[in-house]
Order: C-alpha cells, then sequence, then structure tokens
C-alpha cells in the first residue's frame, strides 16, 4: 500500500500538518509548513490560503 506523504513546498521536510496555500505567481496551490507558511503569507500579495491538511 503506497503511503501519499506532503512535504513543504520550502524546506522540503514532511509534517504531520500542512497548509495549502498559493504564494507566488504564476498561482498553483503547494503544501507548506506552518514555519514557512508565516515566511511566505508576510506582506505578500500573491498569497492566498485554502486550508490545512492533516494526515
Ligand atoms: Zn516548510
Amino acid at each position: 500500500m503506497k503511503e501519499r506523504k506532503k512535504h513543504c513546498e520550502v524546506c522540503s521536510k514532511d509534517f504531520s500538518t500542512m497548509f495549502r496555500v498559493q504564494y507566488k505567481n504564476p498561482k498553483k496551490w503547494v503544501f507548506v509548513c506552518k514555519d514557512c507558511l508565516l515566511t511566505v503569507k508576510k506582506d505578500n500579495p500573491a498569497y492566498s490560503y485554502g486550508g490545512t491538511w492533516k494526515k
């Protein structure tokens, strides 16, 4: 059985809780961890939040 894992788009680490966001252009949905979320959302007009994903 395959286990689907999500890795943070920014730091490439695996987390049990990820946040679905868009943060750059062209816009696409990516998953980031909490720390990187705070980094990418700061002063970012391209940022939008799409929900929380938990294992
Ligand atoms: Zn991260």
